[in-house]
């Protein structure tokens, strides 16, 4: 086939195409075989001339004897030459013979176009017809008259539409598509110049029509849909709209803050109206934006319906939060938390008491563990002890609001005396305002020295029985199971001076102590009923998951029907996980424990999505000038040596006013950690860090409970911000903003500039210009500015994250593997107090 049509054909279909092969070749004698197809009876159409090579083309065979080389292998050109001659004798008679079955196919296709065209302006006419007899047909006055009209109508179009059609002088199947429309405005446009007889009937009736429901011309061009809303609308208008709002008046519970299709919803209006009402009251929102519950009040009685002014945690009041009579209280047992420095026993301690209490009392009793067991004293009171150890338990339970601690066992270990953490629990049971009772254990060792424990304990302001206070002191030993019942003695006498009653007949509420997923059981939790008595086939609500109470087991073991104050249970039965610290209620219904349990949910995503959300010294103070009852600014102090610390609390202790005083919850050495964060937040309180950073973990955990870290490096300008902050006066701060991280990887020596630390920047840039920390064991050790940045060979005045980097200080040299180059710049903040 020849060139100039090559492309042409390619992905023609139909009966009329036919498939045929080109070898294109390229340079360097590179060939492709292209598969083409050719159609067959479009080519005789245009000119004569061309008509020959189009004709010949449609075999696909080659014209010239310079693309017979470009014939598949296999055919010799002798044998190419005859086909040709052949070719061309036939070539003649062939397109004679083409020719004229394409002027009869031409004319046939003419003659079918003409007749689908009439086909089809007929249909739509009668589709048209049909639609507006119907339209029509709805409206109860005219529908009779204008239904007939209609019927008119349609008759005469379809008896009009036929002659009318010009015959259409193109034909191109493409352009098929304009042609009715184009036939119709001619229509038309004869219509109304000649105005025939069945015409006239159906024009007076679209007319009428027009005028009676579109009220102009450009009715004709209006989708039947449109006019079919507008008399929907015409009616509405005139007998429904009104009648309709004055029917329903609605009641529509407001929250703070809605969506506007939910308002819509609410109101059961239309979106669509809503929006405009909003437009016109000034507020460009689309359906999907949220507005606030006073803008939404001014739609709902512009409708004219009820405002009901709902806050989204009314869901919660389900719950049964009714204060207890005093009469309704009866006594309950103790909730006790082991707490100490890290290997002082805490862990013996339980077992020893469990292993003593429970063995004994039960004869072949299985103890079992579920995060929390009781046991009985030789005097008969019930103690339940809490078997999760540590200070992160406690704290994080205190924050979700779950203090179910009563007392706090102090365990000291006699041969070691007060220790960080000794100090960190005492602080948070001061925090909590929970009682302590002082456990000195290990006095089985030789080197056990009671005494210097009770002197020790003295220094951070617990002073024991012993030592003429009001802090109970038992020495035990875990091990050798010494002074056990006289430390459950304490216990119980502490309780008795605390009179724990709660009500066991009401609606239960208790704190998840623990819980996993068991594989067979399903989630699990242990709930330490605090009121009321948990019964089996009761509904719950707890945290963000809710359930029904499928079974109870206590700390044995045992299957048991219910549980009541201060009793530990394994509760079966839940939708979900919930976790440590989530209060459990039990309310009537599993429609309403699913609503709370989803609102909690969303309010804890909206809670997790507001960044910086949380406790900044400037909140905390605000909230302390508003709130009458607070009268304390809570603080966590972390120092790099005790002398600092001690500075610190000491001038602390000596700001404040009569609004405001500042209380130091812990004060400590070293980096600030998770548990410092956890106090922090369970208080309310900011941490300061006075020449230590906050590690990894902590760094995270105040990131996620948005505690304030606030990091300094002269004494001074620590307690000049909380003493301004504490007399509500806040000028402007020079603020640190900390730009960059690096690690040291090693420590070259170089002469003429000294040791030098080959770093890897791993946050944010390394800048010459700035101020740097060198910190270790996240402790500050030092702090000036640089002498150097190198990168490669060369003096640069930036690093960015991820890339390695010379750097030195100037005059300082202590610098180690491993070590952490803090980089910073001071900017200078005017506070506000918003
Ligand atoms: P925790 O980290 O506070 O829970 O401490 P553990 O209960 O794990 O105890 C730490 C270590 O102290 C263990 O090796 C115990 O065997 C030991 N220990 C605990 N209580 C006593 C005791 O009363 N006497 C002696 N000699 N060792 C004890």
């Amino acid at each position: 086939m020849s060139d100039n049509d090559g492309k042409k054909p390619l992905g023609v279909r139909g009966a009329g195409s036919r498939p045929g092969n080109v070898k294109q070749s390229f340079s360097h004698g590179r060939t492709k075989n292209v598969v083409v197809e050719t159609k067959r009876k479009r080519v005789v159409v245009p000119k004569p001339g061309a008509g020959a090579a189009g004709a010949a083309g449609e075999a696909g065979k080659p014209m010239s004897p310079g693309t017979a080389s470009k014939r598949p292998a296999g055919i010799t050109d002798a044998e190419m030459e005859r086909r040709m001659k052949a070719l061309s004798a036939a070539k003649a008679r062939e397109s004679e013979e083409a020719a004229q079955r394409e002027a009869d196919e031409k004319a046939r296709e003419e003659e079918r176009l003409r007749r689908r065209e009439e086909a089809e302006a007929k249909e739509r006419e009668q589709r048209e017809a049909e639609e507006r007899a119907r339209a029509k047909a709805a409206e109860d006055e005219r529908s009779k008259r204008v239904s007939e009209q209609a019927a008119i109508k349609a008759a005469a179009a379809a008896a009009a539409e036929p002659d009318a059609v010009p015959a259409p002088a193109r034909q191109a199947p493409a352009k098929s598509a304009p042609a009715p429309r184009k036939r119709e405005d001619d229509d038309q446009q004869s219509r109304r110049s000649k105005g025939r007889g069945g015409e006239d009937v159906r024009r007076s009736g679209k007319l009428t029509l027009n005028q009676a429901l579109a009220g102009g011309e450009g009715g004709r061009q209006k989708s039947m849909a449109a006019m079919k809303r507008k008399q929907e609308r015409a009616r509405q208008k005139a007998m429904g709209g009104v009648q309709e709002r004055e029917k329903v008046v609605r009641d529509v519970q407001l929250p703070e803050v809605i969506v506007v299709s939910e308002l819509a919803n609410r109101m059961a209006e239309r979106v669509g109206d809503v929006v405009k009402a909003l437009m016109q009251n000034g507020m460009m929102v689309t359906q999907n934006q949220s507005i606030d519950a006073d803008t939404a009040e001014l739609i709902i009685e512009e409708f004219g319906h009820r405002v009901v002014r709902v806050s989204d945690s009314d869901v919660e009041d389900v719950i049964d939060s009714v204060e207890d009579k005093a009469e309704d209280l009866q006594p309950r047992p103790p909730v006790i938390t082991i707490m100490g420095h890290v290997d002082h026993g805490k862990t013996s301690l339980l077992d020893a008491i469990r292993d003593a209490k429970v063995v004994a009392g039960e004869a072949g009793g299985i103890t079992q563990h579920i995060g929390a067991y009781q046991v009985t004293t030789d005097s008969g009171a019930l103690l339940t002890f809490l078997d999760t150890p540590g200070h992160a338990a406690f704290t994080s339970m205190r924050a979700r609001g779950a203090q179910v601690t009563d007392i706090v066992v102090l365990v000291v270990a006699a041969d070691d005396a007060v220790m960080p953490q000794t100090i960190e629990a005492i602080n948070h049971a001061k925090a909590a305002k929970v009682p302590m009772i002082v456990a000195i254990n290990k006095i089985d060792l030789p080197a056990a020295d009671p005494d210097k424990v009770r002197a020790d304990l003295l220094r951070h302001e617990v002073i024991v029985e012993a030592m003429s206070g009001d802090v109970q002191d038992v020495e035990v030993s875990a091990k050798a199971g010494l002074g056990l019942d006289e430390l459950l003695d304490a216990i119980a006498l502490q309780a008795e001076i605390l009179e724990l009653r709660a009500n066991p007949n009401r609606a239960a509420e208790g704190a998840v102590i623990e819980a996993q997923l068991d594989v067979g059981r399903g989630p699990v939790a242990t709930v330490l009923v605090k009121k009321g008595t948990l019964r089996q086939g009761d509904i719950f609500v707890v945290g963000e998951q809710f359930g029904k109470v499928r079974a109870l087991i206590n700390d044995r073991g045992e299957r048991v029907a219910e549980a009541g104050p201060s009793a530990p249970v394994e509760v079966l039965g839940l939708n979900g996980t919930p976790e440590a610290g989530d209060v459990l209620n039990v309310v009537e219904t599993e429609a309403q424990a699913r609503e709370i349990a989803e609102y909690r949910a969303n309010a804890a995503k909206e809670k997790r999505a507001a960044v910086g959300a949380g406790t900044s010294l400037e909140q905390l103070l605000a909230k302390a000038r508003e709130d009458e009852n607070v009268k304390e600014m809570p603080i966590v102090v972390k120092a790099d040596v005790q002398g600092s610390a001690e500075a610190i609390v000491q001038a602390m202790e000596k700001i404040g006013n009569d609004e405001v005083r500042v209380r130091v919850l812990h004060s400590g050495v070293g980096a600030i950690t998770e548990s410092d964060i956890g106090l922090a937040e369970a208080s309310g309180a900011p941490v300061f860090g006075f020449n230590v950073r906050a590690n990894a973990p902590a760094r995270n955990s105040a990131n996620q409970k948005g505690v304030e870290i606030r990091y300094y490096s002269v004494i001074y300008d620590l307690v000049d911000d909380v003493k301004s902050a504490a007399s509500g006066l806040l000028g402007a701060e020079i603020r640190e903003k900390f730009i960059g991280y690096a690690q040291i990887k090693e420590v070259f020596k170089v002469t003429g500039i000294g040791r030098v630390a080959g770093c890897l920047v791993t946050e944010g840039v390394a800048r010459r210009s700035a101020g740097v920390r060198l910190l270790r064991d996240d402790v500050v050790i030092h702090e000036g500015t640089l002498k150097t940045l190198k990168r490669f060979k060369d003096e640069v005045t930036e690093v960015q994250s991820g890339q390695e980097c010379g750097m030195a200080f100037e005059s300082y040299d202590d610098i180690r593997p491993g070590d952490v180059i803090e980089i910073f710049e001071r900017e200078e903040v005017t506070r506000t107090l918003a």
